[in-house]
């Protein structure tokens, strides 16, 4: 049977011995929240949450993987939806969130070892709360105030997903010859159109919306990479209206 104990002296190591990682939190007023007890129990939770969690539903998400039902309703391998929810109550999708919008501002230093341990439990589980983490970090440092007060609280407390929606059938690695079109509306909206492929997460059961950040070009945008822009688009907008 799979096994999963993560290198916890070797992260301790690491933050303590190689970065002292202590120093350069209390030197940052930012950081300021951050010290290496809590960070500790941090470690700790997550490599018991990989460990009792997620490496148990790994062998699913292999045996079974997400289901297509033709009607538009994914459904994931047994055993996510449940651990989502925990993974999600327990704050982990927020830990690295901007603390203005309910996020729990702890640093990529830390962070990256609660994703590696979730990534080396269950790749496939990892990849949901992840995109979402990147979606996140996206719509933080380029959403509008308005934009930012929507999303960003949902995503982090991970009732809300997030994809990032680039490729198309003709284009992956060019990605300024898009097709997507965003017509702009008199309210200031878009009407996006188009056809995007690959997109990991793009469907689930897992949350009650999912927030896709979408590139496209808008009617007089310049050829190629330069003509790019990103749109925020819900997948129920009913439900980002009434937040
Ligand atoms: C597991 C997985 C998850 C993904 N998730 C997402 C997602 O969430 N969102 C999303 O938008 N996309 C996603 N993708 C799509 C991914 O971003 C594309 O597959 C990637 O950008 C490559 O595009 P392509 O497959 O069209 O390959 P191509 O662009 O056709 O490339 C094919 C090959 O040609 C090479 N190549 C391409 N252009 C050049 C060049 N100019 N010079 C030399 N060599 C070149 C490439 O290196 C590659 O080896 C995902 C893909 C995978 C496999």
């Amino acid at each position: 049977m799979a096994v999963y104990n993560a290198p916890l002296n070797d992260m301790r190591f690491i933050l303590n011995d190689v970065f002292n990682a202590p120093k350069f939190w209390q030197n940052n007023e930012n950081l300021a929240h951050v010290d290496m007890e809590t960070v500790d129990m941090i470690l700790e939770e997550m490599a018991k949450l990989s460990k009792n969690i997620l490496l148990p539903i790994n062998r699913s998400g292999d045996e079974e993987g997400a289901t297509f039902e033709g009607n538009g309703v994914v459904t994931t391998p047994t055993g996510f939806k449940e651990a989502y929810k925990q993974y999600a109550e327990s704050g982990w999708v927020g830990l690295s969130g901007n603390s203005e919008y309910g996020g729990q501002g702890f640093p990529k230093m830390v962070t990256m070892l609660t994703e590696e341990m979730v990534f080396t439990a269950n790749q496939s589980f990892a990849l949901y709360p992840n995109l979402t983490v990147g979606a996140t970090l996206c719509l933080n440092a380029a959403a509008s105030e308005e934009q930012k007060q929507t999303y960003l609280e949902k995503m982090y407390n991970g009732e809300w997903a997030g994809t990032m929606c680039l490729t198309e059938p003709h284009a992956g690695t060019d990605l300024g010859i898009i097709k997507t079109k965003a017509i702009p509306n008199d309210d200031g909206s878009y009407d996006i159109s188009g056809t995007k492929i690959f997109i990991t997460g793009g469907e689930h059961d897992l949350t009650e919306n999912i927030i896709h950040l979408v590139l496209a070009k808008t009617p007089n945008a310049p050829e190629g990479s330069k003509g790019i822009s990103l749109f925020v688009v819900p997948n129920f907008w009913s439900m980002q209206m009434a937040a």
